[in-house]
Parts: structure tokens; C-alpha cells; sequence
């Protein structure tokens, strides 16, 4: 038997070795991939960055020309507002994210950013107005400072440290066995998903960039780190033009417009409480979100008095 499974355990070394191996693989080629999909034109300026308005002129978009992703949407986020973008799952929001940062390229209509089209400028000049925090926050296995120092590369260990303050993870990274120093990532210490997400606001908050693009996670965080991770994302996105992709309809009360997608198209779009009227899509999905939230609580509640 002990002949048997020492083979057994060298392949699952092997095995979790390759898989870490592949991880890191298959982001470099994400990485790449996206890097081939467009390039920049022979005459591409500089992106002339004021205030970062966006527009989304009717934008046609599929990563497959069988199967159209996005059917004319336009909409605009002015200047230093916020647009939340909802919708079931699927319908194409954190396309539009990769869009806005030019991973691909449209079919038909535009993009603009301060009324530049964003095939015309340089993807470098893009891609330094935006900072996006994604919804799944891949971290490198480096230290937890080299990942936040990644939005700015030459910052001090102080506005490291502060970033992280805003974003709520100072007191974390302190406690950490070698505080800032301490490896994280695959091979390092594992950070769970709220964590993760805070790296990566703390990250875009030393970057400062005019324009922002959140993809909340979907992943269920706890009702406290929730909080705590919507306040680190209201200071960021205070003044700056935001485009926000919501899953928790929580978030989006206060956005300027609420662009509900579906199925290719704007559904509905307008304030929460224009949209909580209309009695639409919307509403529906509000309503069933605060019954799962109360559910939610009183599964909690029996718990706790059990
Ligand atoms: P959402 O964020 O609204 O859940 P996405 O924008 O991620 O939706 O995806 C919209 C649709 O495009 C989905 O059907 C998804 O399967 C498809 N899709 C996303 N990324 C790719 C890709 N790289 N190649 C092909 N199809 C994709
Ligand atoms: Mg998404």
C-alpha cells in the first residue's frame, strides 16, 4: 500500500504544482490575449484627458459574430457622476467594462471618453485614465505592498500604507505576520474575496485615475465587510466619473442613473426611485433581493437565539 500511495501523493504534488503553474499560465495568456485583440492605429494620440466624461454611442458588440453580445446601447456618464449598470447575469455588464478599457474592439457605433473615440487614442493613454476594480481581483504572489504599489509603482511605504487605509485594510495588513511584507497569492497567504477586493480598491486609490470602473463581486461577503467595502468604494468614486456594476442593488440607490440591461439592450433606465415607479424590471428584481436579504436575516436570528 505505502508503494502505492507514495506515487499516488508525488502526482498530487505534481498535480497542485501544475495547477498553480497554470494559474499564473493562464493569466499571462488572458494578459496576452487581450494585448493582440487590438492594437493601436499608426497615427493614435495621446488620450487628452480633462474630466473623463464617457459616451456609449450604439454600441454593437460580440465576442462571437454568431451570437451579439451587446444591440445598440448608448448612454453617457458626464463628468465626475455615477452610472450603475444592473441586470441578470449574462446580459453583458462587465463587458462593457472591458469595452470602456479597450480589451476588444466594437463592430459598429462608439466610444468616447472627453469626446475622443477610443480607437483613436493610444491604449497606453486609455489605460492610465481608468482604474478598474474587477470583480474577480487576481493577486501576483508578491508581497501585499507590491500589489497595492502596482496603481503607482513609484509611491512610498507611507501612501501604500495610506491607500490601504482608506481602503479599510490598514489594520489587516498590520496584523499580517510580516505586516506589508508579507507574501500573498497563490503561493503566499490566501486572502479571502473581500480582502482581495480591498487590495484592489486600495490599488486604484493610489492610482487615482480620472475614470473608475467597479465590478462588485458576486461572491456572498458578509453583511459587515460588504459595508465596509461600499464606504472604501464611496471615497473612491467621490468626484470621479464612475461606472459601476452593481449585483447588490444596495450599492446603486445613490448613482446618478441606473441602466437596467437585458438581453442586449437597455431594459429600463432612471433613478432607483424613477425605476421603483415604473414598476418594471427593476422593481421586481429590488423587491426580491430585500426578500432574500430579510430571509437572509432571520436565518441569521434563529441561528443566533438557537
Ligand atoms: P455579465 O457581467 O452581465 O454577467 P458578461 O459581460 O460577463 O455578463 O458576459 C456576457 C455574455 O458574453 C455571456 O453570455 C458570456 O458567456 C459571454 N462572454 C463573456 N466573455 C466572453 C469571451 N471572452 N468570449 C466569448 N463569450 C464571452
Ligand atoms: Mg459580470
Amino acid at each position: 500500500l505505502l508503494q502505492l500511495a507514495q506515487p499516488l501523493n508525488f502526482i498530487g504534488f505534481v498535480y497542485r504544482e501544475i495547477r498553480q503553474g497554470l494559474t499564473d499560465i493562464e493569466q499571462m495568456f488572458e494578459l496576452l490575449e487581450v494585448e493582440a485583440e487590438v492594437t493601436d492605429r499608426p497615427d493614435a494620440v495621446p488620450l487628452a484627458i480633462r474630466q473623463g466624461a464617457i459616451a456609449f454611442r450604439d454600441v454593437h458588440f460580440a465576442y462571437d459574430p454568431e451570437r451579439p453580445i451587446l444591440k445598440g446601447i448608448s448612454f453617457e456618464v458626464p463628468a465626475g457622476k455615477t452610472v450603475a449598470v444592473v441586470g441578470p447575469s449574462g446580459a453583458g455588464k462587465s463587458t462593457l467594462s472591458r469595452l470602456l478599457y479597450r480589451f476588444y474592439d466594437i463592430q459598429s457605433g462608439a466610444i468616447t471618453v472627453d469626446g475622443q473615440d477610443i480607437r483613436d487614442v493610444t491604449q497606453k493613454s486609455l489605460r492610465a485614465a481608468i482604474g478598474m476594480v474587477p470583480q474577480d481581483t487576481v493577486l501576483f504572489n508578491d508581497t501585499i505592498a507590491y500589489n497595492i504599489r502596482y496603481g503607482r509603482p513609484g509611491a512610498t511605504d507611507e501612501e501604500v500604507m495610506a491607500a490601504a487605509e482608506i481602503a479599510q485594510i490598514g489594520d489587516f495588513i498590520r496584523r499580517l505576520p510580516d505586516g506589508p511584507k508579507t507574501k500573498v497569492g497563490e503561493r503566499g497567504l490566501k486572502l479571502s474575496g473581500g480582502e482581495k477586493q480591498r487590495v484592489a480598491i486600495a490599488r486604484t486609490i493610489l492610482k487615482a485615475p480620472p475614470i473608475l470602473i467597479l465590478d462588485e463581486a458576486t461572491s456572498a461577503l458578509d453583511t459587515t465587510t460588504e459595508r465596509e467595502i461600499q464606504s472604501a468604494l464611496d471615497l473612491v468614486s467621490k468626484n470621479r466619473t464612475t461606472l459601476v456594476i452593481a449585483h447588490r442593488l444596495s450599492t446603486v440607490i445613490n448613482a446618478d442613473e441606473i441602466i437596467v440591461l437585458k438581453d442586449g439592450l437597455i431594459a429600463e433606465r432612471g433613478t432607483h426611485e424613477g425605476l421603483l415607479e415604473q414598476g418594471g424590471l427593476y422593481a421586481s428584481m429590488w423587491n426580491r433581493q430585500r426578500e432574500a436579504t430579510q430571509a437572509e436575516e432571520q436565518l441569521k436570528k434563529v441561528r443566533e437565539d438557537d
